[in-house]
């Protein structure tokens, strides 16, 4: 196998020829992670509001602090990234289903809001995987339009928490519908322009060695 080492400076640029799976931020990913999904199924089984915010903010908090860990410790590992990722889709989803099974009111944008977050979302954010990237964090060494508008610190706020915000502040489904399609519609340009783009593909033959 071919080592490819780069020389470049790119602090987002990824060099190391294996990854580390045993990581601090990868054990916050996972205690985050434990403690969300506990919290929440207790939430469902005592029909508690306050569990299940107390599950969401876990995982809020816990999202900010393994990103701060594997930052400060310089130990942004691609693994790292795509184990947050996935932790990240099955908290959202646990809160967002309990949540629309409370207020019936919320069933269409939480059913637009899960498509986009599950799959449109999902798919973008894995796709740093087709770049010798860190994380979706240094997509602007590919575009950056795409990383403007999902990755920058406004984008990923609006991506995890306005809904919930408007859900509980304004209580008003219109507002919720407008600001779930209003992100669907981001998503969907993100991956028409990500198409334009070409995403590399590993090609060739997978189990013979070709130099
Ligand atoms: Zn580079």
């Amino acid at each position: 196998m071919k080592n490819q080492t780069s020389t470049c400076d790119h602090h987002g640029c990824w060099h190391e020829p294996t990854d580390k799976w045993l990581t601090w931020a990868n054990l916050i990913t996972a205690v985050r992670t434990a403690g969300c999904v506990v919290l929440t199924m207790l939430a469902i089984a005592q029909n508690s509001t306050t569990l299940l915010f107390a599950g969401l903010l876990v995982y809020w908090v816990g999202d900010m602090a393994d990103g701060m860990v594997a930052r400060l410790l310089h130990r942004e590992t691609r693994i790292g990234g795509i184990f947050d990722i996935l932790c990240d889709r099955l908290c959202v989803a646990l809160f967002y289903l309990t949540y629309a099974s409370w207020h019936h009111a919320m069933l269409i944008p939480i059913a637009i809001f899960m498509v986009q977050f599950m799959v449109l979302d999902n798919f973008l954010t894995l796709s740093f995987q087709r770049w010798p990237l860190k994380s979706p964090n240094y997509f602007y060494l590919v575009d950056k339009m795409i990383y403007k508008w999902n990755w920058s610190k406004p984008a990923k706020a609006l991506n995890s928490s306005a809904l919930v915000l408007v859900m509980v502040i304004t209580g008003s489904p219109i507002a919720a519908g407008i600001l779930a399609a209003a992100i669907f519609v981001l998503k969907v340009m993100s991956l028409r322009r990500l198409q334009q783009i070409g995403m590399p593909e590993a090609t060739g033959c997978t189990v013979g060695a070709t130099d």
